[in-house]
């Protein structure tokens, strides 16, 4: 289908781009890699009068450390994550997950802030952003806000963002070292959404738990983090029973909609699956 007709902005700043979000109003949308909001606009469900692109603002992608964070530009692509030195070195994780979006087409122009900003639940990065710990720099007129990633996704394409705010950066813990982590994603394809997928950050203490994060991705109407099954992990031994057991926790709060990739009750069993994976996962990369 074709979108409906609309004017297109490349602002050269962030005020500028604020300037032309406060003069359209409900007109306009930002525009980051197009993956997501140009789909919408040929199915209607998205019918913008201005598009406002980020794409031509410098300073709003790239990856850095400062301050024990890791910090990228909102803007910076699925392809430049996956090739990192930095994130390759502090954060693979975040390689993982990049790795199993979409196909390289999407890759090379879909971005870690419209992945987020989105808000739709089968995208990969938001669980990820969860299991990391992660906050998100939020610019308006009126300045700037830190929010945590744990909070952030309310609903179905819904987040705490508001209309007049740009994501301009995400922030990320830096992990300690010998960190164990994995994102486990089952896909019909390649290049498909997950069925059900899980993010998992691990820190070990000899043989017991010292710390663990587990989010899902597609298993509810936001990106859940499953915070009952790390309690039942943390101070324990990492045991097929005791991933079993976290694993039964973590399904307990699915709430995954039916689709084309399966029923609930599939989806519920995949996201279990993809939770011990991960862990067994973690548990062998953690040093
Ligand atoms: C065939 C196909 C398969 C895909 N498979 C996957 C997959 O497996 N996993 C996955 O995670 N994703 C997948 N995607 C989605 C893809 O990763 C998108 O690129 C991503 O969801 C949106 O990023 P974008 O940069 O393209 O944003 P856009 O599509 O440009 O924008 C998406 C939304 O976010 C808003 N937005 C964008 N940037 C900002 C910002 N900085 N601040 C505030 N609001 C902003 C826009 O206004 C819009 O509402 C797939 C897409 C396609 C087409």
């Amino acid at each position: 289908m074709i979108p409906r007709d609309f004017e297109y902005h490349a602002p050269k700043s962030v005020p500028d781009a604020l300037g032309l979000l406060r003069q359209f109003g409900d007109e306009a949308k930002l525009l980051a890699g197009g993956h997501s909001l140009l789909p919408m606009m040929k199915m209607r469900f998205a019918q913008p009068g201005h598009l406002i692109d980020l794409g031509r603002i410098p300073g709003l992608k790239g990856i850095r450390e400062e301050g024990g964070a890791i910090r990228i530009g909102a803007m910076t692509t699925e392809n430049e994550l996956i090739w990192s030195k930095l994130l390759q070195e502090k954060c693979p994780l975040l390689i993982e997950g990049a790795r199993l979006i979409s196909d390289p087409q999407v890759r090379y122009k879909g971005t870690i802030g419209g992945d987020i900003a989105h808000g739709d639940p089968g995208n990969d990065h938001p669980a990820m952003m969860l299991a990391l710990g992660a906050s998100f720099v939020l610019r308006s007129e009126a300045g700037e806000r830190v929010v945590p990633a744990d909070g952030f996704f309310v609903g179905t394409y819904d987040t705490l963002m508001k209309p007049d705010e740009i994501m301009t950066e995400i922030r990320i813990p830096v992990p300690a070292p010998g960190t164990g982590y994995c994102y486990a994603k089952l896909k019909r394809k390649v290049g498909d959404f997950a069925t059900a997928a899980a993010a998992v950050t691990l820190q070990m203490n000899g043989d017991s738990v010292r710390d663990v994060a587990i989010a899902l991705t597609n298993a509810g109407p936001t990106p859940l983090k499953a915070s009952a099954a790390e309690d039942s992990l943390r101070g324990k031994a990492l045991t097929d029973a005791s991933i079993a057991a976290a694993a039964v926790l973590a399904m307990s709060i699915c709430d995954p909609a039916a689709d084309q990739r399966g029923d609930a009750e599939y989806k519920t069993a995949m996201a279990g699956e993809m939770t011990q994976r991960a862990l067994r996962v973690a548990r062998s990369r953690a040093a």
